[in-house]
């Protein structure tokens, strides 16, 4: 016997056959002995409509109302499986975060978690039976006693916080995509599945765009140890063994890894957006009076890229997230006289393409691969920022593809 966490994401909750699909994956491993709790998502597009809904209403609104808003995607899906396991003879109990309990910190938006009762839930399968059916991405702050949401993909951190707290023997992210791909297998039909990603890879390649799972949910897995599997909910539920090892991606420590490349997987971001400061004085203090207020503003600032400047003066560039385009631009107008630089130039149609791999560490020669691949192409490189196991290069949005299918193809990932 295995204790599960499942947890299925918009798509494969979409509507009512598929979440009938869903109660046949739970049946089997509930039938096979396991104990089981559910994390669900809003049925596929649900929360954009209900992000939408609360733009309408007024753009500029209280975080506490849009929790109460769009916390009611999962609601509906939790409810709905529970039913359907039901009419199947298998027991079930639905739970909203704030019946759970599932306690966060007060950030509406994008709270964190900060404890859940697992014992609580341990309690249930033994005496009960019973299957819990977790509404994901909501929770309760304690303090007052509201609605929270965890940030846009948040059900995969509240899949891994229960099989945290329940120390569950797995993390089973049911989703569209039977696992975790060299780079989006949307994008490059020539993307290979991965068996096993290192979680520091992992957390790489989620923060720079691969969305299969939201960043915390690896930072939590990673913290607490918890073995995440990404596999997908359309294979047929009884063509799978529920004692074998699943089909799909293991999330795992890189000394699980037993062949490792140097280049693991290409992400990319359109998340992003360039601002380029012209003829700023190249003096001590300007960075902090340019970059000091965007912080004041909490716009987070990601590449970043400094001329040596010929004459005292230097031209700047940043990135900041797309979002925050407007908003950076009002800051950076703002202290134009104080800091004296002669122009800001902008540019959203751009996108961030990364290469992720541990092995770069160990490695020379990566980025000069690729920039000589990228200009081979002529595509022209904006701006560039590396860390030990990534490199990531800023480029014209209109090639996104064309670099993605060549980054990958250079470091020998095709299929
Ligand atoms: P869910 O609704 O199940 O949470 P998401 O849409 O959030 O699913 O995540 C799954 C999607 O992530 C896939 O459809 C795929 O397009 C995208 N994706 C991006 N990068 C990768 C990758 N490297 N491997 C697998 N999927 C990826
Ligand atoms: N329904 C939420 C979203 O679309 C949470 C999730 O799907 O993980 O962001
Ligand atoms: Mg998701």
């Amino acid at each position: 016997m295995a204790r599960l966490v499942m947890k299925f994401g918009g798509t494969s909750v979409a509507d009512i056959d598929r979440i009938r699909n869903v109660a046949r994956h739970v049946e089997r491993e509930v039938k096979a002995g396991h104990e089981v709790a559910v994390v669900v998502s809003a049925m596929s597009g649900k929360t954009n409509e209900l992000v939408g809904w609360c733009r309408q209403a007024a753009p500029l609104h209280d975080t506490r109302e849009y929790d109460a808003v769009v916390a009611s995607g999962e609601q509906v899906t939790a409810g709905l499986l529970a039913i359907t396991l039901e009419s199947m003879g298998v027991s079930a109990r639905s739970w909203q975060g704030w019946q759970l309990p599932i306690w966060t910190d007060g950030t509406h938006g994008s709270a964190r978690i900060v404890g859940i009762n697992g014992e609580e839930l341990v309690k249930r399968f033994r005496e009960h039976g019973q299957v819990a059916v977790i509404a994901g991405f909501q929770g309760i702050h304690k303090e007052t006693g509201r609605i929270t949401t965890l940030g846009r993909g948040g059900s995969d951190t509240s899949a891994v916080a229960v099989a945290a707290a329940i120390q569950a023997d797995r993390c089973d992210i049911y989703t569209d995509v039977d696992g975790v791909y060299t780079t989006d297998p949307n994008v490059a039909d020539k993307a290979r599945r991965l068996d096993k990603v290192a979680y520091e890879e992992m957390l790489e390649m989620a923060s720079l765009g691969a969305k299969v799972l939201q960043v915390r949910s690896v930072e939590l897995a990673m913290q607490k140890r918890v073995r995440v599997f990404v596999r997908s909910s359309f294979e047929k539920p009884e063509d799978i063994n529920p004692h074998g090892t699943p089909p799909g991606t293991l999330i795992c420590d890189e000394e699980e890894i037993v062949e490792s490349q140097v280049v693991t997987g290409i992400a990319f971001s359109k998340d992003e957006a360039q601002l380029s400061i012209r003829r700023v004085a190249d003096k001590p203090g300007v960075a902090a009076a340019l970059f000091g207020p965007l912080a004041e503003a909490h716009i987070n600032v990601d590449m970043i890229v400094q001329n040596i400047s010929a004459d005292g003066r230097t031209d700047i560039t940043f990135t900041v997230p797309v979002a925050d385009y407007d908003r950076a631009q009002q800051v950076l107008a703002k202290v134009k006289d104080g800091v004296g630089f002669a122009a800001v130039e902008g540019a959203k149609d751009v996108v961030k393409v990364s290469i992720i791999g541990v092995g770069m560490r160990s490695h020379a020669g990566v980025a000069a691969t690729a920039f000589k691949a990228l200009a081979e192409r002529g595509i022209n490189i904006r701006a560039i920022s590396t860390s030990e196991i990534k490199i990531s290069i800023l480029i014209d949005a209109a090639y996104t593809e064309l670099a993605v299918r060549t980054l990958h193809s250079v470091y020998g990932l095709d299929r």
